[in-house]
């Protein structure tokens, strides 16, 4: 028996990292999946390998049409959600006089306007009682060079979270953060040189995570296990904020 055995879930930014480990995990675990990316050919791969329980609905989250797509498709399954992860995010990593206002915009509207409509567009077909996890980060914890948008983007993820916890506790439905340390997906492989080692370099258990890791503890905020438990953040951080 799994722990999310006949739930229904919704994953954005699942085709891969992160985001693909926890829509694997989750299904494992019993769940029906809706699963998000801009790039069809890549959520459509990852859909087919995770089977039949995941649903790809291609879209991208920063627009508010890809959203009512999204939802259109979940309330059509005929089941209220039991689990939102807002995974979506990311940024080009610039120093403080190299970034753009466009990529500023594009940074701000990923992890911060979208996580929030990501979750206001769910809550009309939210069950009572469900989780919501928002990916957050190591980053927004600390200064950060060559990722300070991005850092205050994710602090902003949490500040935020606070707020959806209290406004939501009524209906039972509990949200937490998840702040990954660096973890081994695409876009860390795709970090310039230095920044995997500059990140790694400040971690207790010494290498960077595995998005296995961050899924397994999407799963403890996204099940029953952790029924008393909102307003958290959960780091996944190999140490790196935390001593
Ligand atoms: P990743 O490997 O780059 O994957 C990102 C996923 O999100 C992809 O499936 C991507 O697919 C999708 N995506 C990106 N922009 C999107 C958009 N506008 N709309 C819909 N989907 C979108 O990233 P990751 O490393 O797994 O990161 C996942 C989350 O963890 C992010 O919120 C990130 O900030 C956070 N995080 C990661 C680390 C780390 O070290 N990896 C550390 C701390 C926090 P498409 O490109 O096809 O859209």
């Amino acid at each position: 028996m799994g722990q999310l055995d006949g739930k229904v879930a919704v994953v954005t930014g699942g085709s891969s990292g992160i985001g693909l480990a926890i829509a694997a995990r989750f299904v494992q675990e019993g769940a029906r999946v809706f699963l998000t990316g801009r790039r069809e050919a890549e959520l459509a791969a990852a859909a087919q390998a995770l089977g039949p329980w995941v649903i790809a609905v291609p879209g991208d989250v920063t627009r508010e049409a890809d959203l009512t797509r999204l939802y259109t498709a979940v309330e059509a399954g005929g089941s209220p959600v039991d689990i939102l992860v807002a995974n979506a995010g990311g940024g080009r990593p610039a120093v403080l006089a190299d970034l753009t206002e466009d990529e500023f915009d594009l940074t701000s509207d990923l992890n911060f306007k979208a996580t929030f409509f990501t979750v206001q567009r769910a809550l009309p077909l939210f069950k009572d009682g469900g989780s919501i996890v928002l990916l957050g980060s190591a980053a927004g914890s600390g200064g950060s060079r060559r990722f300070g948008v991005y850092a205050a983007t994710k602090a902003a993820v949490r500040s935020m979270a606070r707020s959806m916890a209290l406004e939501l506790a009524g209906r039972g439905i509990r949200v937490n953060t998840l702040s990954p340390g660096p973890i081994a997906t695409p876009s860390l492989a795709q970090a310039p040189a230095g920044v995997v080692e500059e990140a790694t370099g400040r971690v207790p258990l010494g290498r960077p995570g595995r998005p296995e890791e961050v899924a397994s503890a999407a799963l403890f905020l996204a099940s029953d296990e952790s029924s008393y438990i909102t307003g958290i953040e959960l780091f996944v951080d190999g140490g790196a904020r935390q001593v």
